[in-house]
C-alpha cells in the first residue's frame, strides 16, 4: 500500500490511513506500506535549501528533503501501534534501498528484501519511507519528485507482492487531469504502455519510473482513493487485457517545457551532432526536434525543446559551442506547453492525428512543434492555451463523461 502526501497531510488523515492498513491486515494480508512526506513538506524543504544556496550541494539537498518521509513513516507506525497493529518504520538506508549516486534523481538499483520478508512473516507491518535510498558511498539519496510511487512499486517487486495499491487523492487514473477537466472519466483499466506515456508526458498521478518498474516486473498496480477506497480504482494491465481499444485513451499535458531555436545554421551533414553533443555533455535532455527546410539549400533553422528548468543550462551550452555550431542567432521562450494524446488503439485507427490538428485549428491554437510515436502524438503550443486545448481534445475524442 502506498499513501501520497495529501493522504497523510495531517494527524487525522494519518489515523485514517492507519485504519485502511488495519483493514488489510484484518483480511489476512501481509502488508508493507510506503508513505510520502506530509503534503507541502517536501516543497518547504526544497525551498529552504534553495534559499540558503542556489548552488547547493546535491548530497546535502538529499539529506534535507528525505526528512519529510522520515517524519511521516514514524508517525504512521505510531498511529498503527495505537490501534493495536504491530508496525515498524523503515528508512531507505535501513532496508537498504540501494540506488545510484545521482543525487536528487537517483535510480533504485536493488532492494534487500531479507529483513522485510522476515518481519512480514512474523505479522509485522513495515512502514517504508518512500522517495529515499542510499548511494554506493552510503550517502542518503532521493529518487526524484513524485518518487514515492516508484519506492512503492519497487518494494512490491522486491517482496513479490500480489498487488501494489497506490492510494492517492483521486479514485484512479482518468482520461486526463480531473483538476482541469471536470468531465474527465476514470479508466477501469489502462495498459502499462499507455500509462508509461501518460506519466512521461505529464500526468503526475504516477511517477514515470514507477510504471517502468511495474511493467518490467509485471507488478499488478491499482490506483485508488484514500478518501473513498471502496469506490472506483484503476488497474494497470497488459494490453491484451483491454477489450475496448479506443483510438485515444487519454490526454496529458506538461508545462515544464521551453523552446529554443537556432537561426541560420548550415544545412549540411554533422550539424545536428555539433548541436546536440554539447547539450548531452551538459546533461540537458532534448525532447522534440524540428528542422525547417532550407529555401536555398545552404542555411536552415532548427527548433527543439528542453525541460523548463534546463533552459538556462542549454543556452549556456549552446553559447559555449557557438564557434563550432556557427548559428546566426538563438531565440528561446518558456511560454510553451506540450499537449499529448495517447492510446494503444492509435495503431489500428488512421486519421487520429488529423482530428487533433483540426480541433486545435478550430480553436485558433497554433501548433509550434509536433512529435509522434506509435501510441502518442504531442504538440507544442503557447502555454496560455493548455487548458483550452486539453478540454477541446477531450471532447473531440469523445472522452467526456456523460
Ligand atoms: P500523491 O500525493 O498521492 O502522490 P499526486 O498529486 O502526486 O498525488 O498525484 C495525484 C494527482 O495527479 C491528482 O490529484 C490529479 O490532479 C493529478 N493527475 C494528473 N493527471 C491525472 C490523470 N490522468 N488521472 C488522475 N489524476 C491525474
Ligand atoms: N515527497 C516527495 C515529493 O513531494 C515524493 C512523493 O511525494 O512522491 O516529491
Ligand atoms: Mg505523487
Amino acid at each position: 500500500m502506498k499513501f501520497g502526501g495529501t493522504s497523510v497531510a495531517d494527524l487525522d488523515r494519518i489515523r485514517h490511513v492507519a485504519t485502511l492498513v488495519k483493514r488489510e491486515v484484518d483480511r489476512g494480508s501481509q502488508v508493507a506500506v510506503t508513505v510520502s512526506a506530509m503534503a507541502g513538506e517536501t516543497n518547504k524543504l526544497v525551498g529552504w535549501v534553495r534559499e540558503l544556496s542556489p548552488m547547493y550541494d546535491a548530497r546535502e539537498y538529499d539529506v534535507v528533503v528525505a526528512a519529510g518521509e522520515q517524519v511521516s513513516s514514524g508517525l504512521l507506525a505510531i498511529a498503527l501501534q495505537n490501534i493495536g497493529i504491530n508496525a515498524r518504520s523503515w528508512l531507505g538506508w535501513q532496508i537498504p534501498v540501494r540506488t545510484s549516486s545521482m543525487h536528487a534523481s537517483a535510480r533504485i538499483e536493488a532492494i534487500d528484501n531479507a529483513q522485510l520478508d522476515e518481519r512480514l512473516a512474523r505479522g509485522e507491518v513495515a512502514v517504508v519511507a518512500g522517495f529515499q535510498g542510499i548511494a554506493p558511498d552510503n550517502r542518503v539519496t532521493t529518487i526524484g519528485r513524485g518518487g514515492g510511487d516508484t519506492s512503492a512499486v519497487a518494494v512490491a517487486a522486491a517482496l513479490k507482492a500480489d498487488r501494489c495499491d497506490i492510494y492517492t487523492d483521486v479514485d484512479g487514473v482518468y482520461t486526463t487531469d480531473p483538476r482541469i477537466v471536470p468531465k474527465a472519466r476514470r479508466l477501469e483499466r489502462i495498459a502499462y504502455e499507455e500509462m508509461l506515456e501518460m506519466a512521461s508526458l505529464g500526468a503526475k498521478v504516477l511517477q514515470t519510473r514507477s510504471v517502468e518498474i511495474a511493467m518490467l516486473h509485471r507488478v499488478p498496480v491499482r490506483v485508488l482513493s484514500t478518501f473513498d477506497p471502496d469506490k472506483g480504482g484503476t488497474l494497470l494491465c497488459d494490453e491484451e487485457d483491454i477489450v475496448e481499444k479506443k483510438p485515444v485513451s487519454g490526454i496529458a499535458y506538461s508545462r515544464d517545457e521551453a523552446k529554443i531555436t537556432l537561426h541560420r545554421i548550415d544545412d549540411q551533414p554533422g550539424v545536428a551532432a555539433k548541436i546536440f553533443g554539447p547539450l548531452a555533455d551538459a546533461g540537458v535532455n532534448v525532447d522534440m526536434i524540428v528542422q525547417n527546410v532550407s529555401p536555398d539549400g545552404k542555411k536552415t533553422d532548427l527548433t527543439f525543446t528542453v525541460g523548463r528548468s534546463e533552459l538556462q543550462r542549454a543556452l549556456d551550452a549552446i553559447e559555449k559551442a557557438r564557434d563550432t555550431i556557427a548559428y546566426r542567432e538563438v531565440t528561446s521562450t518558456a511560454d510553451v506547453a506540450k499537449v499529448s494524446i495517447i492510446g494503444i488503439g492509435m495503431r489500428q485507427h488512421p486519421g487520429v492525428a488529423q482530428t487533433m490538428f483540426r480541433t486545435l485549428a478550430d480553436k485558433g491554437i497554433n501548433v509550434q512543434v509536433i512529435s509522434t510515436s506509435e501510441i502518442k502524438v504531442s504538440v507544442l503550443i503557447a502555454e496560455e492555451y493548455v487548458e483550452l486545448a486539453v478540454r477541446a481534445l477531450h471532447s473531440a475524442y469523445e472522452l467526456d463523461a456523460a
